[in-house]
């Protein structure tokens, strides 16, 4: 299996990071969303973080126009039949990721792989909805995806070797680090990292230490780079939230329970960097 030709769908945060990453590796890529409007927005932020590396003269002008010139965007996911690997990349909800699927499973050639960047969806879930389980794989990546090197490669129920072989080729090709993973919820990253901020917001609710004793805590204590409560902050507390709910639903363990400080700072909308107010202020 070589997979040549990648499509990606989603020209997000997440589908355009990954779109420079197979294009600046030298891959042709067409990269869709919903509309030529917000596919157009996220080729915009793909181009200005190339002039970013351009600036540091980390790469050429000649190289940066080499780099869009390997990208098509679509609308449509019809300009995606010919593709050998198709990356999904769209909002995380499981009846959209369901119909693009069901889309891809009846517009791509047979032999095609299919994958998803989902970070909680079950891969072997997706793969049971088409006629090529075997050639389904998850690829989660990480943001800022140019700049990460993790890639968790997802093995489904269904996954064939050949299948886990073709990508794994394809993530060292793009200088990525794989990470064979089973399919389970919150994969390994989430699963560890996850749980930790958790915990350090029980540690706030209880009183144990402020936010930013807590975060000085773990690093001078253990040389994070940065406190779990201001990492929470960049997360975005809605999307801990929702990593931390997939465990307890997926494991139904209590150890998994979301803090009752995270769920109420959720419902009043502090969010973090994003809403301008988390467990520290951004305004
Ligand atoms: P995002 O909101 O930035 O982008 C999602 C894009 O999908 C939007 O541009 C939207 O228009 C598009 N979209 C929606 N429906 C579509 C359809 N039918 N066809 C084509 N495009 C469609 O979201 P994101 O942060 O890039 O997340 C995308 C996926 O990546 C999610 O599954 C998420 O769980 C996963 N993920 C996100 C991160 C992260 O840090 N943001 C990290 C790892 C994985």
């Amino acid at each position: 299996m070589n997979l040549k030709k990648i499509g990606v769908v989603g020209a997000g945060t997440m589908g355009n990071g990954i779109t420079q990453a197979f294009a600046v590796a030298g891959f042709d890529v067409v990269m869709m969303d919903v509309s030529e409007a917000a596919v157009q927005r996220g080729l915009a932020t793909l181009s200005g973080s190339l002039d970013r590396l351009v600036k540091k003269e980390k790469m050429t002008g000649t190289q940066k126009a080499e780099t869009l010139a390997r990208i098509a965007t679509a609308s449509d996911v019809g300009a995606l039949a010919d593709c050998d690997l198709v990356i999904e990349a769209a909002t995380e909800n499981l009846e959209l990721k369901l119909k693009i699927f069901a889309q891809l499973d009846a517009t791509l050639k047979t032999d095609a792989v299919l994958a998803s960047n989902t970070s909680s969806i079950s891969i072997t879930k997706l793969a049971a909805s088409t006629r090529r389980a075997d050639r389904v794989v998850g690829m989660h990546f990480f943001n800022p995806v140019p700049m990460m090197a993790l890639v968790e490669l997802i093995r489904g129920l269904q996954t064939s070797d050949a299948t886990y072989a073709a990508v794994e080729t394809v993530a060292k090709a793009i200088g990525k680090t794989p990470v064979q993973v089973r399919n389970s919820p919150g994969f390994v990253v989430n699963r560890l990292l996850c749980p930790m901020i958790n915990e350090a917001i029980f540690a706030l609710g209880e009183g144990l230490a402020t936010a930013a004793e807590i975060d000085e805590a773990m690093k001078l204590g253990c040389n994070h780079p940065i406190g779990p409560l201001a990492l929470a902050d960049m997360i975005g507390l809605d999307v801990e939230l929702a990593v931390m709910q997939v465990l307890f639903e997926g494991f139904k363990d209590p150890k998994y329970r979301p803090a009752p400080l995270l769920v109420e700072m959720v419902e009043a909308g502090y969010l973090g960097r994003k809403s301008g107010k988390g467990f520290y202020d951004y305004k």
